[in-house]
């Protein structure tokens, strides 16, 4: 019964695809209208974030093989290191977490940067250094059409920036050191094999 309850109500997950995917390194398209098809992909993409074996803080459309530039993200963690010096970003849409965004885009970057590991839910088991401006200017609509304006710092600076570079086909390993590509080649060559056979 709670099963059935359980499929009818909650979104399902979907695939996440992994490095050697095509929908990876297309540049994906604006979204013209928020429908329920989009909803129900936004829906979809957080359970998939969130329902992993490692949880993600973001996650982009092209991720799940689809190349729409909507992304989801998860940053906010109820610490205290996380309550100092949050920046307006983090004022504005931590408490709204999980949340999906539509159409977003960086209108401008300090100068300032950091450097900081990330990962990716498509490129498992790979790790690097990435240095990235500090500090984002965010332009993004919401699902209900309400468009966000805002400064971010911190992990949601970094995680907006890796997931609008998911839309423009970046990934994560592009921007490492070429030590740290070197290191992730064997498993980057793997994830291409175990991909590429599922196509
Ligand atoms: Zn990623």
């Amino acid at each position: 019964m709670s099963r059935l309850f359980d499929k009818i109500l909650k979104p399902q997950r979907l695939r996440i695809v992994c490095n050697g995917h095509p929908a990876l390194r297309r540049v994906s398209s604006p979204i013209t209208v928020v429908d329920d098809e989009i909803r129900q992909l936004a829906a979809r993409m957080i359970v998939t974030m969130q329902e992993n074996e490692v949880v993600g803080v973001g996650l982009a459309a092209p991720q799940v093989g689809v190349n729409l530039r909507l992304i989801v993200i998860d940053t906010y963690f109820d610490d205290e290191e996380s309550k100092t010096a949050m920046s307006a970003g983090e004022i504005l849409l931590n408490p709204r977490m999980p949340l999906a965004l539509v159409n977003p885009e960086i209108i401008s970057y300090s100068e300032e940067k950091c450097s900081s590991e990330e990962g990716c839910l498509s490129l498992p088991e790979i790790h690097g250094d990435v240095e990235r401006p500090a500090r984002v200017m965010l332009s993004a609509s919401t699902l209900e059409g309400e468009k966000i304006m805002v400064e971010c710092g911190s992990l949601l600076a970094r995680c907006l920036q890796h997931e609008i570079d998911h839309l423009n086909g970046v990934l994560f390993y592009d921007k490492l050191s070429e030590k740290e590509q070197k290191i992730a080649d064997p498993q980057m060559k793997e994830l291409e094999k175990r991909e590429k056979a599922l196509l």
